[in-house]
């Protein structure tokens, strides 16, 4: 295989999928292997675990994130509109 310069982690699909979801891919991949600040004790030790599972190896907190980063926005939209749907649903029962 020659280098994946450019593309790289995503080097490995050659051609196929075309370049955008390609790309996105390689952002993901990139995003999901990154280690982040833990929210409880702070340090940079928050490592992807699995799907939306997150884990700190300094204090050994789990907690449940983003598929593929602790925080998205996407998942702060949805915790508004889920909890405006609770809320909702709370007014017709
Ligand atoms: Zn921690």
């Amino acid at each position: 295989m020659g280098k994946t310069k450019k593309v790289g982690s995503t080097g490995r699909f050659g051609a196929r999928y075309g370049s955008t979801i390609r790309k996105r891919v390689r952002q993901i991949e990139e995003k999901s292997k990154a280690v982040y600040k833990c929210p409880v004790c702070s340090v940079k030790t928050l490592k992807r675990e699995g799907l939306g599972i997150w884990e700190c190896s300094k204090c050994g907190e789990k907690l449940a994130g983003g598929a593929w980063e602790p925080n998205t926005s996407a998942g702060r939209s949805i915790t508004r509109r889920v909890t405006r749907i609770a809320e909702g649903l709370k007014e017709e029962f």
